[in-house]
């Protein structure tokens, strides 16, 4: 029951990395989460197995759509204890084919929307404090492969903004930390895993599997609850010491 007392809100939790941050918070005893997705409807069946699990549509890139459900978790709850910005997507495409609508994409998703959040929650969180979690990944801290300069651009901007912002929220007690995920089996990365699973394995050296989702959220637990109460301003690598 790490998370008992906490009020929640995981963005993209509608599968991959998001849904087992979900499932997890869940078995750690949350006292209500928010769970975010694109897709009106999509989550109603599974949360209403729960009284304290609410779904909460809108797209994260949409200025207005994320104050407004910031705006809802305040009105229904006073608080909020936790913000996992998970939502992401990636587009690949090589120098000299890259176009400014991909860039805006990526970049509104991945980062515009994580910045838009942060700031809505950081002012929710003022008064109790609380954790806000930034999922990044490898490729923002080490660099990308062929074909992924934009994404790891978005990715290589999550794990700056997370370091400014601890430092800006610490004497409010918010703290701020990122996961950097190496390769992790979801719908994300299914397609690479399938064609490449031998080249990614061999550049993983601690264990001889691809991630799970459930690795990413074991660290996102951990992030959330007060065991990690003296730890803001890290990036944590999720990725079995791929290098
Ligand atoms: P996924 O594509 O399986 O799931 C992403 C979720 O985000 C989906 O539920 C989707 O509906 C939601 N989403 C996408 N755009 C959204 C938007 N504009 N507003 C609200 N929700 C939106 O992806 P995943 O593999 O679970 O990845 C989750 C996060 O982890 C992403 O930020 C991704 O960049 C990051 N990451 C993934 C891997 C990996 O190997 N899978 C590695 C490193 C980092």
């Amino acid at each position: 029951m790490l998370l008992k007392d906490k009020v929640c809100l995981i963005t993209g939790a509608g599968r991959g990395i998001g849904k087992a941050i979900l499932t997890r918070f869940i078995e750690e005893g949350a006292h209500t989460i928010y769970a975010n997705t694109l897709t009106n409807g999509s989550l109603d069946s599974f949360c209403k197995n729960y009284n304290n699990i609410f779904p909460i549509y809108f797209n994260v890139s949409n200025s207005y759509e994320t104050k407004n459900a910031v705006l809802r978790i305040r009105r229904e709850t006073g608080r909020l204890d936790v913000l996992v910005n998970n939502a992401g997507i990636v587009k690949d495409e090589l120098i000299g084919m890259i176009n400014r609508d991909t860039i805006e994409e990526v970049f509104s998703v991945n980062v515009y929307g994580t910045i838009e959040l942060l700031q809505a929650a950081a002012r929710l969180m003022i008064k109790t404090g609380g954790s806000i979690i930034n999922i990044s990944s490898i490729v923002g801290v080490s660099g990308g492969n062929t074909g992924q300069l934009v994404y790891s651009g978005s990715k290589g901007a999550i794990t700056a903004l997370t370091k400014t912002a601890a430092r800006e929220l610490k004497s409010k007690n918010i703290r701020v930390n990122a996961i950097a995920p190496g390769i992790i089996k979801t719908d994300m990365t299914a397609s690479l895993i399938d064609n490449e699973k031998y080249r990614l394995l061999n550049n993983i050296s601690n264990t001889d599997r691809i991630g799970s989702p459930n690795d990413v959220a074991n660290v996102c637990v951990f992030l959330a609850c007060d065991l990690s109460n003296y730890i803001s301003g890290q990036i944590i690598n999720v990725d079995g010491a791929t290098f």
